[in-house]
C-alpha cells in the first residue's frame, strides 16, 4: 500500500476527537509532501536538527508536533518552528523553551512526558516531579509556554494488558495533575498517548492524540 491509502486506512480507524500526528521522522520530503497534499497537516518529528531542516522544505501551513527528548541546547532550533512540544521531562527544559518562546514572541504548547513505561530506556517524569516543577516559583514566572497535557509511551510489547494498565495510569496521573493544578484551566486536556502498534488501545482509554508512523510511512530504515 501507499503512504497516502495508508493515511485513509489509519484515519478510518481514528474518531473525530482523536488528532492523528503523522510521525515523519527518518522519512524523506516527498513522502511528507505526498501526505500533505492529501490535506492532512500534522507532523511530529523527533530528533531538532532533522525537523529544523525539514520543516525548511516543507509549507509553512504545517501543524508541527515535537515529540522526541530535546536537549536545552537544540532548543532554539525547534521552539520558532513547533506548535506543540509533547516531550517536556524537566523544569530547565521548560524554562529553556520559555526564554526561546519570549524571544519568538509566541506561546508554545507543552506536554509534560510522564513515565509510564517498565522500560529503563524510555524517559519521563514521575508524578512527585511533576508536582514540584508546578509548584515552583519558576514554573509560575513563565509566561510563554502553556501546559496542555501529558504524553506517554507505553512498554514495547506484546503483553495489551501491560500496554493498558500503562495508559491507564497515564490517564489517572493525567486527572490528578488536572485536579491538582489546572481545574478551571480549558488548555489543560491533552493525553498524548498511542503510536503504530498501540493507538488502539490508547484510544479506548482515553488518547485525545495518537503519534503514528511506521503504520503511515512503511517501515523505517535509519534510526
Ligand atoms: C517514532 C515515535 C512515534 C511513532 O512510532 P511508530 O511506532 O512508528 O508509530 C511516536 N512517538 C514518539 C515519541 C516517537 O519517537
Amino acid at each position: 500500500m501507499s503512504v497516502v491509502e495508508n493515511l485513509y486506512e489509519i484515519k478510518k480507524q481514528i474518531p473525530d476527537n482523536v488528532r492523528l500526528i503523522a510521525v515523519s521522522k527518518t522519512y524523506p520530503i516527498e513522502d511528507i509532501q505526498h501526505v500533505y497534499d492529501c490535506g492532512h497537516k500534522i507532523f511530529g518529528e523527533n530528533r531538532a536538527q532533522e525537523f529544523f531542516e525539514k520543516q525548511a522544505k516543507l509549507p509553512a501551513d504545517i501543524e508541527w508536533h515535537f515529540i522526541g527528548h530535546l536537549q536545552t541546547n537544540k532548543v532554539k532550533f525547534v521552539v520558532p518552528f513547533a506548535l506543540y512540544i509533547h516531550s517536556i521531562d524537566s523544569l530547565k527544559l521548560l524554562n529553556e523553551v520559555n526564554k526561546e518562546a519570549v524571544k519568538n514572541n509566541k506561546v508554545v504548547n507543552c506536554l509534560l512526558e510522564i513515565y509510564i513505561a517498565s522500560e529503563e530506556s524510555k524517559m519521563g517524569l514521575d508524578l512527585t516531579e511533576v508536582f514540584k516543577i508546578l509548584s515552583s516559583p519558576e514554573f509560575q514566572q513563565m509566561q510563554n509556554v502553556r501546559i496542555c497535557g501529558v504524553m506517554g509511551m507505553a512498554t514495547f510489547t506484546e503483553n495489551t494488558d501491560l500496554i493498558r494498565k500503562e495508559f491507564q495510569n497515564l490517564k489517572a496521573g493525567f486527572d490528578s495533575i488536572k485536579t491538582n493544578h489546572f481545574k478551571n484551566n480549558p488548555y489543560f486536556k491533552e493525553i498524548s498517548m498511542g503510536m503504530s502498534g498501540d493507538f488502539h488501545i490508547a484510544i479506548e482509554e482515553g488518547s485525545t492524540m495518537v503519534r503514528i508512523g511506521t503504520a503511515i510511512f512503511g517501515k523505517r530504515f535509519m534510526i
